[in-house]
């Protein structure tokens, strides 16, 4: 879940998980679709595919995988998260090495080279590998990790707060804002979109992604307003933003009327729309519509 996102954001979403999914068997055992729908809003939807996949693997297996190499096997668990996981629960002796810990190693030893680059990232494992502390590896890794999160930040370095200031080469030089240093930054590309919300009878209008799609395979969303040709609008409801990686959407919300759903759309009760896949955006759009009809009952209250 901490892949990508945020700790603050993931602690509901976490706790959420575990109370449906205690342990790796109930996950193994659960349908895709009830994964999913309990993922819903958390995005990079892959991850919990590959939890469920890394959790019927473990219950094939008999036991979790107790070394880094078994660790790393599980799908969707990267040379970080081996690390990590290794070091931390078994005191594997494996160096962690995320944006974090780059930012560290890049000002200790006042290197300069691009840490976007794969040939500066091998050389920072090899240097971490060196760094660390062998017979506590789980507590250096933390450690390396918390210093890069909480002490040695990407503005401000806190340098009169920092354990190991006296081994710095960038404090020593005064390069800490200078570094660590990344080129060819991805070019953000702002994008528009319209969504159309078409409700009947307690239900709304959604299509499903199909099920060989690269991204959100099988979730359910609100149509874009051009896979509706004979559409009438209503309302707008406003607009809000949403950003896949480099991609900023923005995203206005339109409700409306067609005569006819066109193939590939289905009516969806709005009562299931919380136990269904559905795709964050569509989420947001859904909120959005939601507050919406609120405010109007409260007016028409008030009136
Ligand atoms: S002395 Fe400053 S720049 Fe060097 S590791 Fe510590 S916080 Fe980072």
């Amino acid at each position: 879940m901490l892949q990508q996102t945020r700790a603050q954001t993931v602690i509901p979403y976490y706790h959420r998980f575990l109370k449906r999914f205690p342990d790796a068997k109930t996950l193994a055992e659960a349908r895709e679709a009830d994964v999913l729908a309990c993922w819903s809003g958390l995005g990079y939807y892959s991850r919990a595919r590959n939890l469920q996949r890394a959790a019927c693997q473990i219950v094939a297996g008999g036991s979790f995988p107790a070394d880094y190499d078994g660790i790393r096997a599980l799908p969707g668990v990267g040379p970080y998260t081996a690390a990590a996981v290794a070091s931390i629960a078994f005191e594997s002796p494996h160096a962690v090495l995320d944006g974090n810990v780059m930012r560290v190693i890049a000002r200790l030893r006042g290197d300069g080279a691009d840490i976007g680059s794969a040939k500066t990232r091998a050389r920072f494992q090899q240097i971490a590998d060196d760094l660390l502390d062998r017979k506590h590896p789980g507590r250096f890794n933390q450690a390396i990790m918390e210093l890069g999160a909480t002490i040695c930040l990407p503005r401000g370095p806190q340098c009169a707060e920092c354990p190991v200031a006296r081994f710095c080469e960038a404090q020593r030089t005064g390069r800490q804002h200078e570094l660590p240093v990344k080129r060819g930054k991805p070019i953000v590309q702002r994008l528009r979109m319209r969504l159309a919300v078409v409700e009947r009878d307690g239900a709304v209008l959604l299509r499903q992604r199909p099920a060989g799609a690269s991204l959100m395979a099988g979730f359910w969303e609100f149509p874009a307003l051009e896979d509706l040709p004979e559409w009438r609008e209503e309302e707008n409801l406003g607009s809000f933003r949403h950003t896949i990686t480099n991609h900023h959407y923005t995203i206005t919300v339109l409700t409306g009327r067609i005569s006819r759903a066109p193939a590939g759309l289905q009516w969806r009760s709005r009562d299931v729309l919380e136990a269904i896949p559905l795709t964050t955006i569509s989420r947001k759009a859904l909120r959005l519509l939601a507050s919406t009809s609120s405010q109007v009952k409260k007016q028409e209250m008030m009136s």
